[in-house]
Protein backbone atom coordinates (compact mmCIF):
# COMPACT_ATOMS: atom_id res chain seq x y z
CA UNK A 1 0.00 0.00 0.00
CA UNK A 2 1.55 3.32 -1.16
CA UNK A 3 1.99 5.54 2.22
CA UNK A 4 -0.02 8.54 0.40
CA UNK A 5 -2.85 11.12 2.19
CA UNK A 6 -4.43 13.49 0.96
CA UNK A 7 -5.93 16.22 3.23
CA UNK A 8 -8.87 18.18 2.02
CA UNK A 9 -9.27 21.69 3.51
CA UNK A 10 -6.29 23.60 4.66
CA UNK A 11 -7.24 25.59 7.65
CA UNK A 12 -5.58 24.77 11.24
CA UNK A 13 -6.47 21.53 11.00
CA UNK A 14 -5.69 20.69 7.74
CA UNK A 15 -2.19 22.41 7.64
CA UNK A 16 -1.81 20.83 10.97
CA UNK A 17 -2.24 17.00 9.70
CA UNK A 18 -0.21 17.68 6.32
CA UNK A 19 2.85 18.84 9.20
CA UNK A 20 2.28 15.71 11.19
CA UNK A 21 1.92 13.29 8.17
CA UNK A 22 5.23 14.61 6.39
CA UNK A 23 6.51 13.74 9.53
CA UNK A 24 5.52 10.42 10.21
CA UNK A 25 6.84 9.29 6.28
CA UNK A 26 4.00 10.12 4.14
CA UNK A 27 3.70 11.39 0.66
CA UNK A 28 1.35 14.25 1.04
CA UNK A 29 -1.18 16.26 -0.69
CA UNK A 30 -3.39 18.64 0.19
CA UNK A 31 -6.70 20.06 -1.24
CA UNK A 32 -8.51 23.45 -0.54
CA UNK A 33 -12.06 24.51 -2.66
CA UNK A 34 -11.44 27.79 -1.55
CA UNK A 35 -8.46 30.12 -0.74
CA UNK A 36 -5.74 29.04 1.61
CA UNK A 37 -4.78 31.42 4.17
CA UNK A 38 -0.97 33.13 3.50
CA UNK A 39 -0.05 31.58 6.97
CA UNK A 40 -0.98 28.52 6.19
CA UNK A 41 0.69 28.45 2.13
CA UNK A 42 3.99 29.41 3.61
CA UNK A 43 3.89 27.17 6.25
CA UNK A 44 2.94 24.07 3.28
CA UNK A 45 5.95 25.35 1.25
CA UNK A 46 8.38 25.66 3.51
CA UNK A 47 7.64 21.64 4.83
CA UNK A 48 7.84 21.23 0.89
CA UNK A 49 4.36 19.73 1.11
CA UNK A 50 2.41 19.68 -2.21
CA UNK A 51 -0.89 21.48 -2.18
CA UNK A 52 -3.17 23.14 -4.72
CA UNK A 53 -6.30 26.14 -3.87
CA UNK A 54 -9.96 27.13 -5.49
CA UNK A 55 -10.45 23.55 -7.00
CA UNK A 56 -10.06 19.77 -6.09
CA UNK A 57 -8.27 17.92 -8.64
CA UNK A 58 -10.43 14.31 -8.42
CA UNK A 59 -7.71 11.86 -10.30
CA UNK A 60 -4.99 13.27 -7.48
CA UNK A 61 -6.94 12.96 -4.73
CA UNK A 62 -7.98 9.12 -5.55
CA UNK A 63 -4.84 7.95 -5.67
CA UNK A 64 -4.30 8.74 -1.47
CA UNK A 65 -4.42 5.66 0.76
CA UNK A 66 -6.41 7.60 3.60
CA UNK A 67 -8.11 10.91 3.33
CA UNK A 68 -8.52 13.37 6.05
CA UNK A 69 -11.15 15.63 5.70
CA UNK A 70 -11.56 19.03 7.67
CA UNK A 71 -14.81 19.20 9.54
CA UNK A 72 -16.60 21.63 7.68
CA UNK A 73 -16.81 19.63 5.02
CA UNK A 74 -20.23 17.62 4.95
CA UNK A 75 -20.72 14.00 3.66
CA UNK A 76 -22.79 15.44 0.63
CA UNK A 77 -20.33 17.19 -0.74
CA UNK A 78 -19.11 15.56 -4.37
CA UNK A 79 -15.41 15.19 -3.19
CA UNK A 80 -16.46 13.14 -0.37
CA UNK A 81 -19.38 11.28 -2.56
CA UNK A 82 -16.21 10.41 -4.69
CA UNK A 83 -14.11 9.46 -2.06
CA UNK A 84 -16.01 7.11 -0.65
CA UNK A 85 -17.56 5.17 -3.90
CA UNK A 86 -13.50 4.60 -4.71
CA UNK A 87 -13.45 2.84 -1.18
CA UNK A 88 -10.78 5.48 0.98
CA UNK A 89 -10.74 5.66 4.08
CA UNK A 90 -11.49 8.96 5.22
CA UNK A 91 -11.05 10.55 8.88
CA UNK A 92 -10.98 13.52 10.85
CA UNK A 93 -7.60 15.02 11.63
CA UNK A 94 -8.42 14.70 15.11
CA UNK A 95 -8.63 11.35 14.65
CA UNK A 96 -4.92 11.10 12.50
CA UNK A 97 -3.28 12.26 15.11
CA UNK A 98 -4.59 9.88 17.59
CA UNK A 99 -2.48 7.83 16.13
CA UNK A 100 0.23 9.28 16.69
CA UNK A 101 -0.05 10.45 20.04
CA UNK A 102 1.58 9.15 23.18
CA UNK A 103 -0.31 10.70 26.39
CA UNK A 104 -3.45 10.94 27.88
CA UNK A 105 -6.10 12.72 26.53
CA UNK A 106 -9.35 14.83 28.68
CA UNK A 107 -11.65 15.48 25.19
CA UNK A 108 -14.60 17.83 25.87
CA UNK A 109 -17.81 17.98 23.81
CA UNK A 110 -21.33 19.58 23.93
CA UNK A 111 -23.45 22.04 22.00
CA UNK A 112 -22.55 24.69 24.12
CA UNK A 113 -19.68 25.81 26.64
CA UNK A 114 -17.02 23.35 24.74
CA UNK A 115 -14.44 26.56 24.79
CA UNK A 116 -14.52 27.71 28.05
CA UNK A 117 -14.59 23.95 29.91
CA UNK A 118 -11.45 22.82 27.70
CA UNK A 119 -9.46 26.60 28.78
CA UNK A 120 -10.43 25.96 32.51
CA UNK A 121 -9.46 21.94 32.60
CA UNK A 122 -6.56 23.23 30.48
CA UNK A 123 -5.67 26.20 33.23
CA UNK A 124 -5.84 24.02 35.95
CA UNK A 125 -3.74 21.38 34.53
CA UNK A 126 -1.43 23.36 33.33
CA UNK A 127 -1.24 25.96 36.39
CA UNK A 128 -0.75 22.56 39.08
CA UNK A 129 2.88 22.09 36.58
CA UNK A 130 1.12 19.25 34.48
CA UNK A 131 2.94 19.43 31.01
CA UNK A 132 -0.37 19.88 28.94
CA UNK A 133 -1.32 20.40 25.42
CA UNK A 134 -4.58 22.38 24.73
CA UNK A 135 -5.86 21.58 21.49
CA UNK A 136 -8.59 21.11 18.76
CA UNK A 137 -11.29 23.31 17.64
CA UNK A 138 -9.50 25.93 20.50
CA UNK A 139 -5.97 26.94 19.60
CA UNK A 140 -3.76 24.99 17.69
CA UNK A 141 -4.86 21.37 16.29
CA UNK A 142 -4.06 18.28 18.03
CA UNK A 143 -1.95 17.04 14.95
CA UNK A 144 0.50 19.80 14.84
CA UNK A 145 1.20 19.80 19.00
CA UNK A 146 1.13 15.89 18.53
CA UNK A 147 3.72 16.31 15.35
CA UNK A 148 6.33 19.43 17.37
CA UNK A 149 6.37 18.07 21.35
CA UNK A 150 5.60 15.35 23.54
CA UNK A 151 2.93 16.36 26.03
CA UNK A 152 1.79 13.87 29.23
CA UNK A 153 -1.66 15.01 28.71
CA UNK A 154 -3.88 16.76 25.81
CA UNK A 155 -6.86 18.61 26.58
CA UNK A 156 -8.98 18.80 23.41
CA UNK A 157 -12.27 20.85 22.66
CA UNK A 158 -14.18 18.56 20.15
CA UNK A 159 -16.88 19.26 17.94
CA UNK A 160 -19.62 16.87 16.48
CA UNK A 161 -18.36 17.54 13.12
CA UNK A 162 -14.74 16.43 14.40
CA UNK A 163 -16.81 13.08 16.32
CA UNK A 164 -17.54 11.90 13.16
CA UNK A 165 -14.43 11.23 11.77
CA UNK A 166 -13.14 9.24 14.43
CA UNK A 167 -13.29 5.59 14.95
CA UNK A 168 -10.47 4.52 17.14
CA UNK A 169 -10.31 7.78 19.39
CA UNK A 170 -10.26 7.18 22.79
CA UNK A 171 -10.03 9.96 25.42
CA UNK A 172 -9.21 8.51 29.10
CA UNK A 173 -11.18 11.38 30.31
CA UNK A 174 -14.53 12.58 28.46
CA UNK A 175 -16.66 15.55 29.40
CA UNK A 176 -20.05 15.56 27.38
CA UNK A 177 -21.94 19.36 28.54
CA UNK A 178 -25.02 19.19 26.74
CA UNK A 179 -27.00 18.12 24.11
CA UNK A 180 -29.55 21.02 22.60
CA UNK A 181 -30.77 20.95 18.61
CA UNK A 182 -28.10 23.03 17.10
CA UNK A 183 -26.61 22.22 13.00
CA UNK A 184 -29.08 20.01 12.33
CA UNK A 185 -28.79 20.49 8.26
CA UNK A 186 -25.58 18.05 8.93
CA UNK A 187 -27.86 15.42 10.50
CA UNK A 188 -30.56 15.00 7.99
CA UNK A 189 -32.45 17.08 10.52
CA UNK A 190 -32.56 13.93 13.24
CA UNK A 191 -31.94 15.06 16.37
CA UNK A 192 -31.12 11.36 16.73
CA UNK A 193 -28.06 11.18 14.39
CA UNK A 194 -26.68 14.22 16.40
CA UNK A 195 -27.09 12.73 19.57
CA UNK A 196 -24.94 9.49 18.02
CA UNK A 197 -22.83 11.76 16.84
CA UNK A 198 -21.95 13.51 20.38
CA UNK A 199 -21.59 9.90 22.00
CA UNK A 200 -18.78 8.92 19.49
CA UNK A 201 -17.02 10.63 22.22
CA UNK A 202 -17.25 6.93 24.61
CA UNK A 203 -17.32 4.81 21.94
CA UNK A 204 -14.18 3.38 22.04
CA UNK A 205 -13.62 4.51 25.91
CA UNK A 206 -12.91 1.76 28.15
CA UNK A 207 -13.69 0.88 31.56
CA UNK A 208 -10.70 2.21 33.00
CA UNK A 209 -12.06 5.59 31.67
CA UNK A 210 -14.07 8.29 33.09
CA UNK A 211 -17.03 9.88 31.49
CA UNK A 212 -18.34 12.97 33.05
CA UNK A 213 -21.81 14.10 32.08
CA UNK A 214 -24.17 16.59 32.83
CA UNK A 215 -27.21 14.31 34.17
CA UNK A 216 -29.64 16.90 34.28
CA UNK A 217 -29.82 17.05 30.55
CA UNK A 218 -32.65 14.96 29.77
CA UNK A 219 -30.85 14.07 25.93
CA UNK A 220 -27.94 12.74 27.81
CA UNK A 221 -30.12 10.85 30.17
CA UNK A 222 -32.30 8.84 28.28
CA UNK A 223 -29.22 7.87 26.11
CA UNK A 224 -27.57 6.63 29.12
CA UNK A 225 -30.32 4.37 29.79
CA UNK A 226 -30.59 2.98 26.55
CA UNK A 227 -26.92 2.61 25.48
CA UNK A 228 -24.22 0.62 27.32
CA UNK A 229 -21.07 2.61 28.34
CA UNK A 230 -18.01 1.34 29.22
CA UNK A 231 -16.03 4.10 31.36
CA UNK A 232 -16.66 4.87 35.29
CA UNK A 233 -19.70 7.09 35.20
CA UNK A 234 -19.21 11.04 36.88
CA UNK A 235 -22.55 12.42 37.16
CA UNK A 236 -22.80 16.45 37.40
CA UNK A 237 -25.78 18.07 38.55
CA UNK A 238 -27.16 21.33 38.98
CA UNK A 239 -29.79 19.57 41.73
CA UNK A 240 -29.21 18.94 45.34
CA UNK A 241 -28.18 15.29 45.25
CA UNK A 242 -26.12 13.89 47.27
CA UNK A 243 -26.41 10.80 45.68
CA UNK A 244 -24.65 12.35 42.65
CA UNK A 245 -20.88 12.49 43.30
CA UNK A 246 -20.82 16.11 42.01
CA UNK A 247 -23.39 18.23 42.14
CA UNK A 248 -24.47 22.00 43.11
CA UNK A 249 -26.76 22.36 46.70
CA UNK A 250 -27.98 25.65 46.06
CA UNK A 251 -24.98 27.21 47.94
CA UNK A 252 -22.03 25.16 46.95
CA UNK A 253 -20.19 22.90 44.27
CA UNK A 254 -19.82 19.50 46.09
CA UNK A 255 -17.43 16.60 44.82
CA UNK A 256 -17.07 13.18 46.31
CA UNK A 257 -14.38 12.06 43.37
CA UNK A 258 -11.41 9.01 44.35
CA UNK A 259 -12.73 9.15 47.52
CA UNK A 260 -12.31 12.62 48.26
CA UNK A 261 -14.50 15.10 49.31
CA UNK A 262 -14.30 18.43 49.46
CA UNK A 263 -16.29 21.73 47.45
CA UNK A 264 -16.11 25.01 45.88
CA UNK A 265 -18.48 27.98 46.15
CA UNK A 266 -18.58 30.05 42.39
CA UNK A 267 -17.34 33.21 44.64
CA UNK A 268 -13.98 31.39 44.64
CA UNK A 269 -13.84 31.07 40.90
CA UNK A 270 -13.85 33.72 38.18
CA UNK A 271 -16.76 32.29 35.51
CA UNK A 272 -20.34 33.74 36.39
CA UNK A 273 -24.00 32.33 36.06
CA UNK A 274 -26.04 28.40 36.59
CA UNK A 275 -24.10 26.62 32.93
CA UNK A 276 -20.78 28.10 34.23
CA UNK A 277 -21.34 25.77 37.67
CA UNK A 278 -21.81 23.12 34.85
CA UNK A 279 -18.60 23.88 33.40
CA UNK A 280 -16.47 24.83 36.67
CA UNK A 281 -17.90 21.12 38.06
CA UNK A 282 -16.79 19.04 35.01
CA UNK A 283 -13.47 20.46 34.61
CA UNK A 284 -12.62 20.41 38.34
CA UNK A 285 -13.59 16.53 38.06
CA UNK A 286 -11.00 16.13 35.41
CA UNK A 287 -8.47 17.75 36.79
CA UNK A 288 -8.94 15.37 39.99
CA UNK A 289 -9.30 12.45 38.14
CA UNK A 290 -6.03 13.44 36.10
CA UNK A 291 -4.00 13.75 39.83
CA UNK A 292 -4.60 17.65 40.20
CA UNK A 293 -4.71 18.17 43.98
CA UNK A 294 -7.83 19.83 45.87
CA UNK A 295 -4.76 22.80 46.87
CA UNK A 296 -3.71 23.58 43.30
CA UNK A 297 -7.25 23.38 41.92
CA UNK A 298 -8.55 26.25 44.53
CA UNK A 299 -5.66 28.55 43.77
CA UNK A 300 -5.94 27.89 39.40
CA UNK A 301 -9.66 28.53 39.80
CA UNK A 302 -9.59 32.27 41.17
CA UNK A 303 -7.03 33.30 38.37
CA UNK A 304 -8.65 31.62 35.59
CA UNK A 305 -9.51 34.33 32.45
CA UNK A 306 -12.08 32.76 29.97
CA UNK A 307 -12.29 33.56 26.13
CA UNK A 308 -13.60 36.67 24.94
CA UNK A 309 -16.87 37.12 24.05
CA UNK A 310 -18.12 34.73 26.93
CA UNK A 311 -19.86 36.83 29.41
CA UNK A 312 -17.27 39.38 29.00
CA UNK A 313 -17.45 42.26 31.67
CA UNK A 314 -16.34 45.22 29.09
CA UNK A 315 -17.08 48.22 31.21
CA UNK A 316 -19.27 50.02 33.22
CA UNK A 317 -20.11 53.60 32.87
CA UNK A 318 -23.02 55.61 35.16
CA UNK A 319 -23.10 52.69 37.38
CA UNK A 320 -23.84 50.34 34.43
CA UNK A 321 -22.40 47.39 33.55
CA UNK A 322 -22.00 46.12 29.98
CA UNK A 323 -21.62 42.69 29.28
CA UNK A 324 -20.52 41.06 25.34
CA UNK A 325 -21.89 37.51 25.32
CA UNK A 326 -21.69 37.85 21.40
CA UNK A 327 -20.59 34.23 21.94
CA UNK A 328 -24.53 33.61 22.68
CA UNK A 329 -25.58 32.35 19.23
CA UNK A 330 -28.29 30.03 19.83
CA UNK A 331 -31.48 30.26 22.33
CA UNK A 332 -29.67 27.68 24.67
CA UNK A 333 -27.23 29.78 25.75
CA UNK A 334 -29.10 32.61 26.35
CA UNK A 335 -31.18 30.91 28.85
CA UNK A 336 -27.68 30.77 30.43
CA UNK A 337 -26.75 34.32 29.52
CA UNK A 338 -30.16 35.87 30.76
CA UNK A 339 -29.36 33.42 34.05
CA UNK A 340 -26.76 34.44 34.80
CA UNK A 341 -28.39 37.83 36.34
CA UNK A 342 -31.07 39.16 38.29
CA UNK A 343 -31.88 41.82 36.32
CA UNK A 344 -32.69 44.40 35.36
CA UNK A 345 -31.66 43.85 32.09
CA UNK A 346 -31.39 46.08 28.59
CA UNK A 347 -30.90 42.98 26.42
CA UNK A 348 -29.43 42.94 23.11
CA UNK A 349 -30.35 40.18 20.56
CA UNK A 350 -30.80 39.72 16.85
CA UNK A 351 -29.09 38.23 13.85
CA UNK A 352 -29.70 35.45 11.73
CA UNK A 353 -32.05 33.07 13.26
CA UNK A 354 -31.57 29.65 12.86
CA UNK A 355 -35.11 28.83 13.95
CA UNK A 356 -35.12 30.27 17.23
CA UNK A 357 -37.57 29.33 19.59
CA UNK A 358 -38.26 32.39 21.82
CA UNK A 359 -40.39 30.64 24.35
CA UNK A 360 -37.89 29.02 26.36
CA UNK A 361 -36.82 32.09 27.30
CA UNK A 362 -39.77 33.99 27.28
CA UNK A 363 -40.31 33.77 31.00
CA UNK A 364 -36.73 35.39 31.81
CA UNK A 365 -37.37 38.03 29.69
CA UNK A 366 -40.71 38.95 31.56
CA UNK A 367 -38.84 38.65 34.68
CA UNK A 368 -35.64 40.33 33.89
CA UNK A 369 -35.64 42.18 30.56
CA UNK A 370 -37.10 45.99 31.28
CA UNK A 371 -35.66 47.23 27.30
CA UNK A 372 -34.79 45.03 23.99
CA UNK A 373 -32.68 46.37 21.71
CA UNK A 374 -32.80 44.87 18.18
CA UNK A 375 -29.16 44.43 15.91
CA UNK A 376 -30.11 42.98 13.11
CA UNK A 377 -31.23 43.21 9.50
CA UNK A 378 -34.58 41.34 9.71
CA UNK A 379 -35.63 41.53 13.19
CA UNK A 380 -39.10 41.04 13.00
CA UNK A 381 -39.58 37.73 14.40
CA UNK A 382 -37.56 38.99 18.09
CA UNK A 383 -40.00 42.08 17.87
CA UNK A 384 -43.37 39.75 17.48
CA UNK A 385 -41.88 37.28 19.97
CA UNK A 386 -41.21 40.01 22.73
CA UNK A 387 -43.62 43.16 22.24
CA UNK A 388 -45.85 43.47 25.21
CA UNK A 389 -43.42 41.24 27.36
CA UNK A 390 -40.51 44.04 27.49
CA UNK A 391 -41.64 47.75 28.38
CA UNK A 392 -39.35 49.09 25.39
CA UNK A 393 -38.16 47.65 21.96
CA UNK A 394 -35.49 49.87 19.93
CA UNK A 395 -33.81 48.49 16.90
CA UNK A 396 -30.61 49.57 14.94
CA UNK A 397 -27.83 48.61 12.86
CA UNK A 398 -25.07 50.65 14.38
CA UNK A 399 -22.74 49.66 16.66
CA UNK A 400 -22.07 52.84 18.07
CA UNK A 401 -25.43 53.84 18.42
CA UNK A 402 -26.55 50.80 19.45
CA UNK A 403 -23.87 51.84 22.55
CA UNK A 404 -25.70 55.23 23.10
CA UNK A 405 -28.84 53.95 23.00
CA UNK A 406 -28.18 51.26 25.53
CA UNK A 407 -26.82 54.04 27.63
CA UNK A 408 -29.37 56.19 27.38
CA UNK A 409 -32.48 53.64 28.47
CA UNK A 410 -30.53 52.34 31.44
CA UNK A 411 -30.76 53.55 34.81
CA UNK A 412 -28.02 52.95 37.44
CA UNK A 413 -27.33 49.27 38.15
CA UNK A 414 -28.22 47.80 35.29
CA UNK A 415 -26.76 45.12 33.03
CA UNK A 416 -26.84 45.71 29.53
CA UNK A 417 -26.39 42.40 28.27
CA UNK A 418 -25.18 41.71 24.28
CA UNK A 419 -26.79 37.56 24.08
CA UNK A 420 -27.59 37.80 20.35
CA UNK A 421 -29.38 34.47 20.41
CA UNK A 422 -28.27 34.85 16.49
CA UNK A 423 -25.91 34.41 14.31
CA UNK A 424 -24.07 37.40 12.85
CA UNK A 425 -23.53 36.82 9.35
CA UNK A 426 -25.84 39.67 8.62
CA UNK A 427 -24.03 42.68 9.81
CA UNK A 428 -20.60 41.01 10.90
CA UNK A 429 -18.00 38.65 9.68
CA UNK A 430 -18.71 36.63 12.64
CA UNK A 431 -19.52 36.41 16.07
CA UNK A 432 -15.89 37.97 17.15
CA UNK A 433 -16.32 40.73 14.86
CA UNK A 434 -19.60 41.65 16.54
CA UNK A 435 -18.22 41.52 20.10
CA UNK A 436 -15.00 43.13 19.34
CA UNK A 437 -16.80 46.14 17.74
CA UNK A 438 -19.45 46.03 20.43
CA UNK A 439 -16.12 45.98 22.96
CA UNK A 440 -15.25 49.44 21.03
CA UNK A 441 -18.29 50.91 20.71
CA UNK A 442 -18.84 50.39 24.95
CA UNK A 443 -15.10 51.80 25.81
CA UNK A 444 -15.14 54.88 23.29
CA UNK A 445 -18.61 55.72 25.00
CA UNK A 446 -16.78 55.17 28.13
CA UNK A 447 -13.85 57.40 27.52
CA UNK A 448 -16.55 59.99 25.80
CA UNK A 449 -18.70 59.78 28.96
CA UNK A 450 -15.54 60.50 31.26
CA UNK A 451 -13.59 63.09 29.31
CA UNK A 452 -16.65 65.10 29.23
CA UNK A 453 -17.26 64.44 33.09
CA UNK A 454 -13.74 66.27 33.49
CA UNK A 455 -14.19 68.79 31.17
CA UNK A 456 -17.31 69.86 32.97
CA UNK A 457 -15.37 69.58 36.53
CA UNK A 458 -12.14 71.57 34.66
CA UNK A 459 -14.98 74.11 33.74
CA UNK A 460 -16.39 74.22 37.13
CA UNK A 461 -13.17 75.14 38.71
P1 LIG B 1 -18.76 26.36 22.68
O1 LIG B 1 -17.29 26.27 22.50
O2 LIG B 1 -19.39 25.03 22.88
O3 LIG B 1 -19.47 27.19 21.65
P2 LIG B 1 -18.43 28.40 24.75
O4 LIG B 1 -17.72 28.09 26.00
O5 LIG B 1 -17.70 29.19 23.73
O6 LIG B 1 -18.99 27.08 24.11
O7 LIG B 1 -19.79 29.16 25.13
C1 LIG B 1 -20.72 29.50 24.10
C2 LIG B 1 -21.97 30.13 24.63
O8 LIG B 1 -22.71 29.14 25.34
C3 LIG B 1 -21.69 31.26 25.63
O9 LIG B 1 -22.47 32.35 25.21
C4 LIG B 1 -22.17 30.77 26.97
O10 LIG B 1 -22.95 31.74 27.63
C5 LIG B 1 -23.02 29.53 26.66
N1 LIG B 1 -22.67 28.40 27.53
C6 LIG B 1 -21.45 28.16 28.07
N2 LIG B 1 -21.47 27.03 28.80
C7 LIG B 1 -22.72 26.52 28.69
C8 LIG B 1 -23.37 25.36 29.22
N3 LIG B 1 -22.73 24.48 29.99
N4 LIG B 1 -24.67 25.17 28.90
C9 LIG B 1 -25.33 26.05 28.11
N5 LIG B 1 -24.77 27.18 27.61
C10 LIG B 1 -23.49 27.41 27.89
Amino acid sequence: MSKRVVILGSGESGTGAAVLAKAKGYEVFVSDQGVIKDQFKKELIASSIEYEDGQHTIEKILTASLIIKSPGIPDKAEVIKKVKAAGIEIIDEIEFAFRYLKGKVIAITGTNGKTTTTLLTYHLLKSAGVNVALAGNVGESLARKVATAHYDWYVIEISSFQLDGTKTFRPDIGILLNITPDHLDRYEYQMQNYINSKFRLVQSMSSSGSFIYYSDDAVIENEMVNKSISPAKVRVSLKSNPSVPVYFNGNEMRFSLNGKFFSFTQAQTTLKGPHNLINTMSAVSAAVLAGVSIENIGMALKTFVNAPHRLESVATINGVEFVNDSKATNVDSVVYGLGSYKGPLVWIAGGIDKGNDYTLIEDQVKEKVRVLICLGKDNEKLKKAFSGKVKEIYETQSVKELAQLALRVSEKGDVVLLSPACASFDLFKNYEDRGAQFRNAVLQLKDEVENNRSQKLEVGM
